[in-house]
């Protein structure tokens, strides 16, 4: 059995977090959250941290994703900034398509991959 977990979505609250493993867990797919405690005792440090991680067993990980098509991401707070790349998934503020580095709070498309 292959116990390693992979993240399927990320969200910034932890009721965003809540709806997609309650549908997975209705769909019998195992899930957890990380660092959904951290966000809630801190927001701070919920950033600091990269917001609450929807984590998959690795072998239910494609069904996973293929669960959450269901539900849009980022639901509440993206819906006029047209979530795409060029959106800073820290603070939401638009970046410029010639960088990937945020102007508004540094933040970078390469502090946001998957931890190693
Ligand atoms: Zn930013």
């Amino acid at each position: 059995m292959n116990d390693s977990l992979v993240t399927v979505r990320s969200f910034r609250f932890v009721a965003e977090a809540d709806v997609c493993q309650a549908l997975l867990e209705s769909e019998g797919v195992q899930c957890f959250q990380s660092n959904s405690t951290v966000v809630q005792a801190d927001w701070l440090l919920g950033n600091a941290v990269g917001y609450i991680q929807l984590q998959v067993p690795a072998d239910q990980a494609e069904r996973a994703t293929e669960l959450l098509k269901q539900i849009p991401e980022s639901r509440s707070d993206v819906d006029d900034a047209k979530l795409d790349e060029n959106v800073c998934l820290s603070c939401g503020a638009k970046m410029a398509e010639s960088s990937d580095r945020c102007e508004q709070c540094g933040w970078s498309f390469d502090d946001g991959a998957e931890p190693a």
